[in-house]
């Protein structure tokens, strides 16, 4: 019921406990939020879904307790291979990023899942199952959010919200925000299964054919995920697909005589392109698919999401105690947005090379991808493409936004909580002494000072002496706790 008063509170209620609303809730707890995170679902989905956890994922989890522990239960893949009229036509040499974490690391959504759950519990969060959002309304004070559980309503005030509750987001139903881009016109199934043949198990290889395209993903132990366009395939509803019809799909395109066999899933799908226009609806932000959805080929989406939180989380915390003023919520969308859109236009381009069951297109396919793909350049962009890497924040309303590189253990003496301020400048040092709390001091890397963010995007940098631009990032953005009048910039509605 809509209208019915507040039985309790919290900083943060999150909607959806899928990847999204996991990193969500292990950020927020971690900074010593009060967060409750509850899922519809009784219990979490055994479906692999996501497979692909990419190079920017782990080197932020893995300062955050969870990344070392996907490793060793996952399989690396350090090249991307194209296939087409029977003989290799070019790798992506994925090995080539620019990251300690230089492969693709194939683990089923599932496992991530898992992962994550069990350093939330570690940290003191359990996820409260069973329970469906069915209603928001925002107030002066806070976001009224309205949830059913055992057919029993409750209503909890929370000062912020965050939706991550999936493609089909109630909340943005609720509160009537859009959800505009395509449905693209292809077929596909997707399945989990053994293969007997002889396919590579550190790489991806993708078959190209006049008549659509076969993607096998090594899962590790003799297991593969496929995804191949099905172009005869039922146009309507997700399904699941019989063993003898994939096998089909694979003899017509794949040279590798291979036996299909143990498939313990399938999926039959259409790719939705779609992304909200902003992530924000005054103090309920939107994350993962609840935000944006896109073609599933590129590995990307499950990615995309912890990132989100990642990027918004440390924001939050710093606001909701104090620390940062509350125009640095007003970052989190602008600076996400054009990172997703990227994503979605590359899948997008991607899709359309790799589904075009034009015999002319299909021949420049094969001129042409040796030729692209020979280039260092090309190489280059498109395995940190692919990893995330070559995701930043530049142009945004916070200004420099480059990722630091993880180089020399850099993370490890990064603040996950405050900003870190990397400097041996003694004036630098004292001048950020105004913001103690939002500024963390470790000795410099280079000479003058370089002030990082806790998602290991760059906030600023100058040189030995340049204190103006310290200062005035610092005062434009956080607050010093002697300031008069910090109240009028803080969050002064919030709930604790
Ligand atoms: C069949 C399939 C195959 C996929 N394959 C791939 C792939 O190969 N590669 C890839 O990158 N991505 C893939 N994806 C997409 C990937 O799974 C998503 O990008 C990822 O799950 C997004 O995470 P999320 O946490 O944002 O949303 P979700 O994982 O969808 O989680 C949302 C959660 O919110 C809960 N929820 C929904 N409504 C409510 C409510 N009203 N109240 C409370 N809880 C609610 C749901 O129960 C769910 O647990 C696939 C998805 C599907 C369905």
């Amino acid at each position: 019921m809509a209208g019915q008063p507040p039985s309790a509170s919290t900083s943060v209620l999150i909607a959806g406990a899928g990847p999204t609303g996991l990193t969500a809730a292990l950020e927020l707890s971690r900074l010593g939020v009060a967060v409750r995170i509850v899922d519809r679902a009784e219990r979490p989905s055994p479906e692999s879904r996501a497979l692909a956890v990419q190079a920017r994922t782990l080197e932020l989890l893995r300062v955050r307790g969870v990344g070392d522990r996907m490793l060793p239960l996952g399989n690396r893949a350090g090249s991307a291979t194209l296939y087409a009229a029977g003989r290799r036509l070019a790798s992506i040499e994925l090995h080539r990023m620019p990251s300690e974490f230089n492969f693709i690391l194939m683990l089923a959504q599932s496992e991530t899942e898992r992962l994550l759950t069990e350093q939330l519990a570690r940290q003191g969060v359990k996820v409260e199952r069973g329970v469906t959002v069915t209603t928001v309304r925002e107030s002066a004070e806070g976001v009224d959010v309205t949830m059913r559980s055992s057919g029993a309503d409750e209503t909890v005030r929370a000062s912020y919200v965050i939706a991550a509750d999936g493609p089909h987001s109630t909340i943005r139903r609720a509160l009537g925000l859009g959800f505009a881009g395509r449905t693209l016109p292809h077929n596909y199934v997707l399945a989990d299964l053994h293969i007997d043949g002889d396919l590579p198990s550190d790489e991806v290889s993708i078959f190209l054919a006049a008549n659509g395209f076969f993607a096998v993903f090594p899962m590790g132990g003799g297991r593969f995920r496929l995804m191949a366009t099905d172009p005869g395939g039922v146009a309507t509803d997700a399904g699941e697909v019989g063993l003898a019809h994939i096998q089909v799909l694979f003899d017509r395109v794949v040279h590798v005589p291979a036996r299909l066999h143990s498939m313990n899933w399938s999926s039959r799908f259409r790719i939705n392109s779609r992304h909200m226009k902003t992530l924000r609806k005054g103090r309920v932000f939107f994350g993962g698919d609840a935000a944006h959805v896109h073609s599933p080929a590129g590995g990307q989406g499950m990615n995309l999401g912890v990132q989100d939180m990642i990027n918004l989380s440390w924001k939050l915390a710093m606001v909701l105690d104090g620390r940062a003023k509350t125009a640095v919520l007003d970052t989190y969308s602008p600076e996400r947005l054009p990172v997703i859109r990227k994503v979605i236009g590359f899948t997008e381009i991607g899709t359309r090379v790799f589904n075009s069951t034009n015999r002319a297109v299909h021949e420049a396919r094969i001129r042409m991808a040796p030729r692209a793909l020979g280039r260092s350049r090309v190489q280059e962009a498109a395995a940190a493409m692919f990893g995330q890497l070559s995701a930043d924040y530049r142009g945004g309303p916070f200004g420099a936004g480059d990722r630091v590189p993880d180089a020399d253990g850099l993370y490890d003496e990064l603040d996950l909580g405050a900003l870190t301020l990397f400097t041996d400048d003694a004036t630098a040092r004292d001048a950020t002494r105004r913001w103690d709390g939002a500024v963390t001091v470790r000795p410099g890397r280079d000479d003058g000072w370089l002030l990082v963010r806790p998602d290991g995007y760059l906030a600023a940098r100058g040189d030995t002496g340049d204190i103006a631009a310290l200062t005035d990032f610092l005062r434009e953005w956080f607050v010093a706790p002697g300031d008069v009048g910090m109240a009028d910039h803080t969050d002064a509605h919030k709930v604790t």
